[in-house]
């Protein structure tokens, strides 16, 4: 069991303003504990101000049941095919079975470590040869950096295959000048505690239309017709974001701005320290993407090192990941379609997160790349 003490750097904490508390204390002031109240619209228009663009955002209970219900959404259910990032956390693709579908797994492009355009096609293609079309891609901005957007985008348009489009790591995020969460036919955010900005657990649904929204909603709300007795037509969900936690994403998206100021700020804190250790790589930024830079990871020579590091940063009681176990390779999906090329594998292996919250002090990071620099 993990014991929190004070000492220990930690990967990505929450990390609150202060202003949160005082939309709380109004939920609790005016008896909103609900899961609706004027917490729960208010941070929903601060969401699509920050998205500027034409969306409907529906707050829910997790990114996860976000991305059940778009997938719903977008028509999946029993026996279709999803394709999805292989390079993810888990919560991208169990959605695609709760709703009895089957993932096919796509592997990683190295220039941003996302979903591959190539085996994507390649993907499509062949499930089309085996008569199946596939429901949907599920792309994801992994660690805050877009996917190839454009490159996916034409391929989506070109088999008529609608994006989910996975933002969970990337609020703050751009692809030329276009928020991520505005790129997808249908978009999530998460706002789990180690995300950028947190309201303990919760999630969005980024809609298209008002129209989408309501159905979201409705979904959400156990899908209860509108009757003065309880009827249901279809089967609903009870996923809607509570009024209480809302009053926190509305104190954190006033500091959105500075969260990612922060985060970046690490990056090339790190970047600049450990730049001199030419075996060390960064995942740079492409021409006109900027990341929010939800987590710093750096590349090493090989798995050996990459435990070296891991373990002196432990032994230091500083919290480091390595990258995300490749779905694919994930023994609860081992017996699934997958096109891959070994690049998720490699980073797999060879990549560690290091510690990236916005809290932390010039001492904590000083300290981090001392350790680092020691191996
Ligand atoms: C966190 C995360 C999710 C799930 O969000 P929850 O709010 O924790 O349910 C989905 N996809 C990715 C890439 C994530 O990092």
């Amino acid at each position: 069991m993990t014991v929190i003490t004070k000492s220990r750097i930690w990967l990505s904490s929450p990390h609150m303003s202060g202003r949160e508390q005082l939309y709380v204390d109004e939920a609790f002031k005016t008896n909103w504990i609900a899961p609706l109240g004027p917490n729960v619209t208010a941070f929903e228009e601060r969401l699509e101000q920050h998205l500027n663009d034409e969306v409907f955002v529906a707050a829910l209970s997790s990114g996860t049941a976000a991305i059940h219900l778009g997938l719903e959404l977008l028509g999946v259910s029993k026996g279709d095919e999803v394709l999805c990032q292989s390079f993810t956390f888990t919560a991208s693709a169990n959605p695609i079975t709760y709703l009895g579908a089957t993932p096919v797994f796509i592997d990683s492009e190295p220039e941003t470590w996302n979903i591959n355009p190539e085996l994507l096609e390649k993907a499509i293609r062949s499930r089309l040869d085996a008569g199946v079309k596939p429901k949907a891609i599920i792309a994801v901005h992994l660690y805050g950096m877009p996917y190839q957007v454009a490159e996916i985008k034409a391929i989506s348009e070109k088999y008529q295959i609608p994006v989910l489009e996975d933002s969970a790591e990337a609020l703050g995020s751009m692809y030329h000048n276009s928020q991520c969460g505005t790129l997808g036919d249908l978009a999530i955010l998460s706002f789990n505690g180690n995300k950028i900005i947190t309201t303990s657990g919760g999630g969005a649904l980024i809609c298209r239309s008002t129209e989408q929204k309501q159905r979201a909603v409705h979904l959400a709300t156990q899908a209860r017709d509108n009757a003065p007795h309880y009827q249901h037509s279809v089967i609903g969900y009870n996923y809607r974001l509570s009024n209480v936690l809302a009053g926190i994403g509305r104190g954190q998206m006033e500091v959105l701005d500075k969260r990612i100021y922060a985060r970046r700020a690490n990056h090339a804190f790190y970047k600049a320290q450990l730049n001199e250790i030419d075996e060390l790589e960064f995942l740079p930024e492409p021409e006109g993407v900027y990341s929010n830079r939800w987590l710093t990871a750096i590349l090493t020579p090989s798995y050996e090192i990459r435990e070296k590091i891991r373990l002196a940063l432990e032994e230091e009681n500083i919290d480091s990941r390595p990258l995300w176990k490749p779905l694919h390779l994930q023994p609860v999906f081992k017996d699934h379609m997958s096109f891959d090329n070994g690049c998720s594998e490699d980073l797999f292996n060879r990549g560690l997160c290091l510690p990236s919250g916005s809290d932390l002090t010039q001492e904590n990071l000083y300290h981090i790349t001392q350790v680092i620099k020691s191996i």
